[in-house]
């Protein structure tokens, strides 16, 4: 009877846990919902599993034709409301990525090749592809239809909305033209490019020297992020970088990371 008792209390004790935990997360992702403005989901779901920096990182930060080429990444143009450009990067825990269409042959596939990479990169945000509450959404239109939209100058746009301080990042939508395309890595390189923007990289390189070294050349083909790019992007991802930061603030922090001992 005692032990009936007992197993009975140890029972009742795991469904109020269960109740507890799934009253936190419910409260969670009201918060998220709302309004994207929370405290609580500013934290990684998980401990990080791996080292964001290393010492490519540390040694890029310390020079300052690197510090140019972040700023030139993440800050977009200054645009017709006169304010000054800032950084703004995703600060969930948790991105979902949504293919609205298919892309054709191949291209989810790099995709997702694409987003295991960025997950190996940084720890500070999870992406993934999938249809559970897509932050990031990926369209593919024929060209009359791009054209209706977007006009001719471009073959590819992303339009994002932020906050200009935390919470940064709270929607992104890409755009694809998937009839200009030649072929079909000219198609990733616009993915890629698309991509780099919808997560940060505000900017774009229009100088001819960077044409091979940057996903965000204007006209770029590259289908993979270069070792400066990929350092832009665990930088932007790691505590040393905040939404809102002035190009003089985020300078000032790369030289304060590259003299840092951790
Ligand atoms: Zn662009």
């Amino acid at each position: 009877m005692r032990l009936v008792g007992r197993i009975l209390v140890v029972l009742i004790s795991i469904v109020a846990l269960l109740a507890a935990v799934y009253g936190g997360t419910m409260a969670l992702r009201w918060l998220d919902s709302s309004d994207g403005f929370g405290l609580l989901d500013r934290q990684p779901e998980q401990p990080l599993a791996l080292s964001s920096l290393n010492a490519h990182t540390r040694a890029a930060a310390d020079d300052p034709a690197f510090r140019r080429y972040f700023t030139t990444m993440v800050l977009p143009d200054p645009d017709a409301s006169g304010d000054e450009p800032v950084v703004v990067k995703w600060e969930q825990p948790r991105v979902t990525i949504k293919l609205l269409n298919k892309g054709g042959h191949g291209i989810e596939t790099y995709l997702r090749r694409l987003v295991a990479r960025l997950n190996r990169m940084q720890g500070e945000v999870r992406f993934a592809v999938g249809d559970d509450a897509p932050r990031i959404t990926v369209r593919f239109l024929r060209h009359q239809e791009y054209m209706r939209e977007f006009g001719r100058g471009s073959v590819g746009t992303t339009r994002t909305r932020f906050f200009r301080s935390s919470p940064g990042l709270i929607r992104a939508r890409i755009a694809i033209d998937a009839e200009r395309q030649d072929s079909a890595s000219q198609l990733k390189a616009t993915l890629i490019h698309e991509l780099t923007h919808a997560i940060g990289g505000g900017g774009h390189f229009t100088r001819l020297a960077d044409r091979r070294r940057s996903v965000l050349f204007q006209s770029s083909h590259i289908t993979s992020w270069s070792q400066d790019d990929a350092a832009v992007i665990r930088l932007l991802y790691s505590e040393w970088i905040t939404s809102g930061m002035t190009e003089r603030e985020v300078r000032a922090s790369l030289r304060r990371y590259a003299r840092s001992v951790d």
